[in-house]
Formats: structure tokens, C-alpha cells, sequence
């Protein structure tokens, strides 16, 4: 009881705490009309405990767990068509974090593909009553983010530059506004706010049992009282699913048991990047002000004050986001699993003890905020586990190494995610590939090198909807693996930011004496703008070295590797000794991923991939070569083998100088590749740099990286040799036209319009995706990826900016930066076919400004190999 009494101490003087209240596991919930409801449907439910029900023998699909997000899976499962899905729960639907959840609905996310899920979800809100009837208590009064600092109202413009293209209405009010639509609001200091008109609450029990009912009616089993105890992988890719009904086989097997998902992951012997915390909310007893409202006001959160409010039975709801310092990780859950005695029973309708203390600065803001609060009397506190992961966005999506094993766990916010996560699962389940694209979700997105410590200051760290800046998430987030040379870099002033999700990090520039240290968060261009400046000069009149460890690397091997990476591959496969670049599709002739392709021999290839999508790549090659029953093998050596880049004029000088292989142009031409010595480290060496320069990736033994690296700058002294950071790098990149897998092209876009032809080998025999492409050629494309030169002064376009013509959203850009070889602005931008044609005029959103652009016909920078090839023929 110690902490109930802290809290008690600190709130006596404001709130009249109700004791009786305080008390931990199922008494907390006396009071609160709506949560009390839930609790004793569920209670009485939950002594049902264990079904005698029998089990079918064979399912198309088991869904592990009903709460939100598994009802909804199963309910989109059925919906879509699949016959024999069967959700085993093991005690009772909500029985998990769903059950006490305060509901709450957003159209807002900071994440672009993210939006997509909530948008999805409340439109299933809006219609799934009437498809169900069952009531589900959905409040639309709307929601404001409020800005309390200059530097917040400054995040909002952000927020909408990044938010006209998208399908949710939202804007910035002003404080007036804020006042009409809260009347109860403290005004002082609130400069203005982030509306979204068809925010709310749900009551989640109610969304459970609707999900549960529509997929009963489109054919789904629900069985209650049945416990998932054992997985076994067969051979033929199905799995037996055992529980104490009987053993089931199931030819998919979707794991959503929410803070259990470690308990049905460790069944198939994978740890989870997922960690328990406790969250809380209060609820006051109705107050007079709060019952006189005439209508109900819009869901506030308070980024500063990190929490947020709505109105609740004439009373307000105060939901904080624990400072992470005060956060309770539930450290010993994720090590242990959840106890299986909690009380008088297993955790699972239970919540924790309330502790107020973890939550008084959050409150104080509340009462500042709302002034009546200071009398309110507290009926209820929720405190219940929710699962996260470092960077709390979801696992959604196929578990590499589990064939036919599906992830949707780790849901922070899984009550407004569940309708669109179930849609988003399901289509994908059924139609082979994912209906867009959702890669910040992928379950393999964390790396064998999360260690248990990473997720948990992860978790601490990331308050996503609260981040300023979102590259503040990757400076708080750090990856836990750094290249073996890292120190020697850092000496050089290496800043890095790249944490998640990629298992190491790479500098992102370098500062030198007389730069600022440090990295200063900015929506403007901040201290890392001249230092990238001189890096890019660096490429462009010098030699430059760049760490691309991180790059995923795949050896693949074995009689059918050129028939089975045909048969994958977009491009023709290049010759012995050559590289290129091609790309696997998806079969509606989306961009899957991008590879650095190079023959070494004709049963072995070397793949080479972004940073961090090595299991993303190799789930989807491994998949198709089970199904196809291909001969090959896939050796993953992206821990093993290391990468230095070196790029420039004079980079030819400085390898020539520590090798005695002719690296000459006629001996060593771009996209060739040799296997050599270079400083007497063996290193697999290609002619290829995304800088657009003259330049080689030095694949080696991560164990030579230093030696190498020291022989490089050493041999470069003469040359003005430095380091070169990833800022530079995208700069460099964007000027000269080269497309970024994750930007340009993703499973939002097929290669044609981001104008990868050149890739695509539409004469090949067959290649997944060749026909939907064929049928797109046939059709027209409805936009076309252009190069924008941007008047931009103090704020450079970054990607996801809105694209304005005539008044109106006609596109949105895909990346972009300031080009310091051409001194202006330069972007990607998607736009329709008609407003592609050079020299057309556009406008991109940046902080709230329209700045002018006009459409360029062909990247701003040519590559070094045009302009030595152009130079030869004057
Ligand atoms: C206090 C609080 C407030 C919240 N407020 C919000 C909010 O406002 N909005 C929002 O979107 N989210 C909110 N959340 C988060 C939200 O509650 C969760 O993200 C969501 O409920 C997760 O749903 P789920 O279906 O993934 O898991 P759960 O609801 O936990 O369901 C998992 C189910 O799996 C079952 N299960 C487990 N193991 C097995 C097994 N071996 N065999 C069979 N069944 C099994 C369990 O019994 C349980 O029913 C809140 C959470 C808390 C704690």
C-alpha cells in the first residue's frame, strides 16, 4: 500500500483521493461506471475458465488470442474469404490489455504509413456497427495536440506538410478556436493546436465483442477456455498447434496474445523484441462544469505535460505518458512471462496497484490546465500492462525462419490500430503480399543484436507521439553495435544517427574543429548543414571513405541459383565478374526491395541490401525458394563481412597504391567486380558508388576493417582523403538521380513510375510481377516520380512534403535535400503525368510556407561515368 499512500500525500492538498479506490488488483475498479461494467461481464464470463469444447483436427488459419487485435484479424480473415479460421482464446475475449483500455481513436500519426492503419480503422468503426449490431460506443468529438512552445506550433507545420496528401482531415487552430471547442481550458500559454476533427473513443469491450460477432457471421469458430501450450513446425510448412482440447493443424498460425507474446514466441524457441510497461489513467467523479458542456469537447493531449484528457460519464479521464525515469518495464515479465499466479488467479482481468506518485507532474500540468480538476474527486485508476517495442510501433506482418507464422503483437496503441492491423494482416495473409506498404512494422525489423537492455531503455526513450523532432528518436534510440573502427571514426568527430531499425550504426557526418559538437535538433537547416556541405565537396574534388557495414550482405549458392534469381529479379542477371542493380517485385508488380546483384560464378551470387532489411530480404527469397523447391542455399554474411566505400576523382589513386591489381578503367570498369587483395586484405571489390563518383565498395572480413581503413587513409593523405557521413551521401544521391529503396520505391510504387525501366527487363521470360506490369504499361501510369529544384532558403524539403499546383495537393515528394553541388534545393516528388513536363511550376509545403519549384528534366547532377563519357567524345 506504500505507493497508494504516497500518492494520497501528494494529492490531498488538489484531489480528494477515494481510498477505497486505491487498493491493487480487481478492488481498483470500483467506481468508474463503463470499466466497471466491462469488469463484471467479464469476471462472471471468465469463471467459465477451461472449454470442454473439442477442437477441429486441420484450420486453414489458428489466431493465437482475442483481444482487439485478434478478433479483428479473425474478423477480417472470414470477411475476406478464408474458410476454417479458428481464434483460440484462453480464457475469455478482452481478458488481456483490451479490456481496461481507455479507447481512445485518432486519425493522427506521426508515422506516414501509419496513418494508414488508423484511417482504415475508424472507417470499419464508423460502419461496423451497423454491420453487427453491436453497440460499440464510438465518440467522434475530435482531438487537439497542444502546442505550448514556439518550437512545438513549429512541429505542427511540419506535421502538416506531411499530412495534405493523406486521406484524414486535420489542421492547425488557433488558441480562440481551442477555447470554443474547450470552454474549461486554462488558456496561458497555449499558442494554438493540431485538430482532427474525427478523433475520439471507443469502448474497446464493445469493438471486441463486434469484431468477434462479424466474424462469427462470416463463417470464423471463437473458441473460449483454450489455451495455445504448444507450437511444432511439420514439414510440409503447417504446424500443430496443441492445446489441451486436442492438437490442431494449422496451416497459418497468427500469434496477437498480446502481453503473452513472449510466452507463444519462446513455444518456437524466438525471443521477441517486446517488453510489458504499466500505463495508467484516472478518472474523476462527474463534475458540475464538466456535466453542464453542452457538447462533448475534443480529446486534448498535452505533448509538454505528456498526457492525455477527455470527458468521461461527467467526468474527465487524465491518461500520462510516465516520464522515463518513472516508468515502470515490467522487466521480469519479459524474462519470466507473466506470472501464472497473480492473486487469487493468473494475471489477466487483473490490473496493478495504482501509483500516483509516478504520476504528480503530469497531474499538476492537468490542473493547470483544466482549473476544476483541483477539486475533483478521483473514482477511479486503471493501471494496466501494455506491450511495447523500442520504437513502439507494432510487430505486423510474417516471422522469418517460422514459415506460415504471422506476427501482431507489441500493440502500444492497439485498440485504434486493431481495425486497420486486422485489414492490413489479413489481406496480406490471403493475397500473398501486403496491401501497402508497412515496413516500420515488419516483425524482423529488429536485428539479432537487440539485446534485452536495448529494448527496454528503447521503450523508455521512444515517446513517440510526444517527439519534437522524429530524428530525436533516432538520436535517443542507439543502436548497440558500432563498426570495430568506430573509435578511430569518432575521433574524427563521427556523429552518428542511425539506430533503429538497423542493427549498426553509421556516422551521419563529421564535425571538425570549429564546428559546433553535438547534434542541435531543428526543423531548420541546423549544425550539421556546413559540415555535410564540406563532405560533399569532399566527393566531388577529392576522395572520401564511408562505412557501409550496416548493408545487408547474402551469398547465394547452389545448382538453380541463376534460374531461381531469374525467375525472382526484374533485371537480366549480370555476366561473371558484373554487378547490377535489380529488383524483386511483388506479384502486383510492387518494389519489395533492391539488391546490388554480382555474378561471381554461375552458382554463386553475391546480394547485397539496405541496412536492416537483411530478414525482410531474405524471408522473402527463402520463401519463394521453399515453394518453388529450388536448389539453393542462402548464406546470410552481413555480421561477418564489413564495407568501406571509397568515393571521389582520386579514389582510383589511393587503391592503386595499395594493390597490385590493375584497377584502370579498361581493367576495372563501373559495375565490374573482382575478388583482390588491397593492403593485403582479401576484399570482394566493386565498381559502384551511390554517390554518383568515381568510386568502389570494399566488401571484407569485418575482422580487417581497421587495418583497411588506416591503409586508405593513410595511402589518401596526398590526395586530401577524409571521412564522409550517410547526410552526404542522400545528397549526393538525390542530385544524381539514383532512387532510395524505403523513398522512391517501396509496396506503394511499382518501378515504372518511380522510372526504374532502365532496371526492368520486360523481354525476360517471366519474373514476379511481369504481368500486373504489363497490364500497367497496357493501362498508362497515374503519376510519375519527377526532379524538383526548390527555391528553399533556411528549411530544405526532407521527404513526405506536401506538393501544391493551383491551389490544390497534387503529389507529395519522396526525399530530398539541400544539393550543394548545384546550390539549391533538389527532390523527389510523385506527381501526375501532366505536371512531370520540365519546367513546370509547383509549390512544396515546408513549415507552413509554399516555396517555389519548378520540375527539372533530368537529375540536376550527371554521374561521373556520363560526364567522363561526354568529355571523351568533345
Ligand atoms: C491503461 C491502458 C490504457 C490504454 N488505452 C488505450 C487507448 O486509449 N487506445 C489504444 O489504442 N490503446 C490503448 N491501450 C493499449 C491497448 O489496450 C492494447 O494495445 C490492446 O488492447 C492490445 O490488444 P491485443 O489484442 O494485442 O492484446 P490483448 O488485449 O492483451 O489480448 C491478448 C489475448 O490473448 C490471450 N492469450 C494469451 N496467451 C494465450 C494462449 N497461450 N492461448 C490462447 N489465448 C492466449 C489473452 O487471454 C488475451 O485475451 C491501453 C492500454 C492500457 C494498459
Amino acid at each position: 500500500m506504500q505507493t497508494a499512500l504516497n500518492g494520497l500525500k501528494i494529492f490531498k492538498l488538489c484531489f480528494k483521493f477515494d481510498s477505497k479506490s486505491s487498493c491493487c488488483g480487481v478492488q481498483s475498479l470500483a467506481g468508474s461506471g463503463s470499466i466497471r461494467k466491462r469488469f463484471r461481464i467479464l469476471s462472471s464470463e471468465y469463471r467459465r475458465q477451461r472449454s470442454s469444447t473439442p477442437v477441429p483436427e486441420k484450420v486453414q488459419a489458428v489466431v493465437i488470442g482475442g483481444g482487439a487485435v485478434g478478433t479483428s484479424i479473425t474478423y477480417h480473415l472470414a470477411r475476406f474469404g478464408m474458410k476454417d479460421v479458428l481464434l483460440l482464446e484462453k480464457s475469455e475475449l478482452t481478458a488481456g490489455s483490451t479490456w481496461h483500455a481507455a479507447g481512445l481513436t485518432a486519425l493522427y500519426h506521426p508515422g506516414i504509413n501509419m496513418k494508414k492503419l488508423h484511417y482504415d480503422s475508424i472507417n470499419l468503426f464508423s460502419q461496423l456497427e451497423a454491420e453487427t449490431g453491436q453497440s460499440l460506443s464510438f465518440h467522434r468529438p475530435g482531438s487537439i495536440r497542444l502546442a505550448t512552445t514556439e518550437e512545438r506550433l513549429l512541429e505542427f507545420k511540419y506535421q502538416m506538410q506531411r499530412q495534405g496528401w493523406q486521406k484524414a482531415p486535420q489542421k492547425i487552430i488557433r488558441p480562440e478556436e481551442i477555447a470554443r471547442l474547450f470552454p474549461l481550458l486554462n488558456m496561458d500559454g497555449i499558442l494554438g493546436g493540431l485538430y482532427n476533427p474525427y478523433d475520439g473513443h471507443i469502448d474497446p469491450y464493445s469493438l471486441t465483442m463486434a469484431y468477434a460477432s462479424g466474424a462469427r457471421k462470416y463463417g470464423a469458430t471463437i473458441t473460449l477456455g483454450t489455451p495455445v501450450e504448444g507450437l511444432k513446425p511439420r514439414k510440409d510448412g503447417t504446424w500443430d498447434v496443441v492445446t489441451p482440447q486436442g492438437t490442431i493443424v494449422a496451416e497459418k498460425v497468427i500469434n496477437t496474445s498480446g502481453f503473452w507474446a513472449h510466452e507463444i514466441g519462446r513455444l518456437t524457441n524466438k525471443e521477441l523484441p517486446l517488453v510489458p510497461v504499466e500505463h495508467q489513467y484516472m478518472i474523476t467523479k462527474p463534475l458540475k462544469e464538466v456535466k453542464e458542456l453542452k457538447t462533448e469537447p475534443p480529446v486534448m493531449r498535452h505533448l509538454e505535460g505528456s498526457f492525455y484528457m477527455r470527458t468521461e460519464r461527467g467526468g474527465l479521464l487524465i491518461g500520462p505518458y510516465e516520464h522515463q525515469t518513472k516508468m515502470q518495464v515490467l522487466k521480469d515479465w519479459a524474462n519470466k512471462g507473466v506470472p501464472k499466479r497473480y492473486f487469487l488467479t493468473c494475471f489477466g482481468k487483473e490490473l496493478f496497484q495504482p501509483n500516483l506518485d509516478r504520476l504528480s507532474d503530469h497531474l499538476e500540468v492537468a490542473m493547470n490546465l483544466v482549473p476544476v480538476l483541483r477539486d475533483a474527486d478521483v473514482q477511479t485508476v486503471v493501471n494496466g500492462p501494455i506491450m511495447y517495442t523500442p520504437d513502439l510501433v507494432p510487430l505486423l506482418g510474417p516471422y522469418y525462419g517460422l514459415p506460415n507464422m504471422w506476427m501482431a503483437v507489441g500493440f502500444g496503441y492497439g485498440i485504434i490500430h486493431s481495425g486497420g492491423a486486422g485489414k492490413y494482416l489479413a489481406s496480406w495473409i490471403i493475397n500473398g503480399e501486403p496491401p501497402f506498404d508497412l515496413n516500420e512494422a515488419d516483425p524482423n525489423r529488429f536485428g539479432k543484436w537487440t539485446s534485452k537492455e536495448y529494448i527496454r531503455e528503447g521503450c523508455r526513450n521512444v515517446r513517440y507521439e510526444q517527439q519534437l523532432h522524429l530524428s530525436e528518436r533516432r538520436e535517443v534510440c542507439r543502436a548497440s553495435d558500432v563498426s570495430c573502427f568506430r573509435g578511430l571514426q569518432g575521433d574524427a568527430g563521427a556523429r552518428c544517427r542511425n539506430g533503429i531499425p538497423c542493427r549498426m550504426e553509421q556516422p551521419a557526418w563529421f564535425s571538425k574543429e570549429g564546428d559546433m559538437k553535438g547534434y542541435k535538433p531543428s526543423f531548420h537547416r541546423t549544425n550539421w548543414f556546413d559540415p555535410v556541405g564540406r563532405e560533399c565537396r569532399l566527393i566531388m574534388d577529392k576522395v572520401g571513405i564511408l562505412d557501409l557495414t550496416p548493408f545487408a550482405k547474402i551469398d547465394v549458392t547452389g545448382p538453380d541459383s541463376s534460374a531461381f534469381l531469374d525467375k525472382m529479379l526484374a533485371n537480366k542477371l549480370p555476366k561473371k565478374g558484373k554487378t547490377n542493380i535489380s529488383h524483386l517485385l511483388t506479384p502486383s508488380g510492387k518494389v519489395y526491395a533492391e539488391l546490388t546483384v554480382t555474378k561471381l560464378n554461375d552458382e554463386h551470387f553475391f546480394l547485397i541490401t539496405g541496412s536492416g532489411s537483411e530478414m525482410h530480404d531474405l524471408r522473402w527469397l527463402n520463401d519463394h525458394a521453399r515453394s518453388w523447391n529450388s536448389n539453393v542455399n542462402f548464406q546470410n554474411l552481413t555480421d561477418e563481412m564489413a564495407c568501406l566505400s571509397i568515393a571521389g576523382p582520386f579514389s582510383r589513386n589511393v587503391l592503386s597504391k595499395l594493390t597490385e591489381d590493375d584497377v584502370g578503367e579498361r581493367a576495372f570498369p563501373f559495375l565490374s567486380a573482382k575478388i583482390m587483395k588491397i593492403a593485403g586484405i582479401p576484399v570482394r571489390a566493386l565498381r559502384i558508388s551511390y554517390t554518383g563518383e568515381l568510386g568502389w565498395e570494399l566488401y571484407h572480413p569485418s575482422e580487417h576493417t581497421l587495418l583497411l581503413y588506416e591503409a586508405l587513409l593513410s595511402a589518401g593523405q596526398e590526395f586530401g582523403i577524409g571521412d564522409f557521413g550517410t547526410y552526404a551521401l542522400n545528397t549526393l544521391r538525390i542530385e544524381k538521380g539514383f532512387r532510395m529503396w524505403g523513398a522512391e520505391m517501396n509496396m506503394d510504387s511499382n518501378p515504372l513510375e518511380a522510372g526504374l525501366d532502365y532496371f526492368i527487363r520486360m523481354d525476360k521470360e517471366d519474373f514476379i510481377g511481369k504481368s500486373s506490369l504489363q497490364q500497367i504499361l497496357k493501362e498508362g501510369l497515374n503519376r510519375r516520380l519527377a526532379y524538383l529544384k526548390i527555391h528553399s532558403s533556411d528549411v530544405d524539403a526532407e521527404g513526405n512534403e506536401s506538393v501544391w499546383c493551383c491551389d490544390k495537393v497534387v503529389g507529395y515528394t519522396t526525399s530530398g535535400a539541400f544539393g550543394y553541388t548545384v546550390n539549391h534545393g533538389v527532390a523527389f516528388a510523385y506527381l501526375p503525368p501532366f505536371l512531370t513536363v520540365p519546367t513546370t511550376k509547383v509549390q512544396v509545403e515546408i513549415l507552413g510556407e509554399l516555396v517555389d519549384a519548378e520540375v527539372l528534366s533530368s537529375p540536376p547532377v550527371e554521374i561521373e561515368a556520363i560526364r567522363r563519357r561526354k568529355t571523351k567524345q568533345q
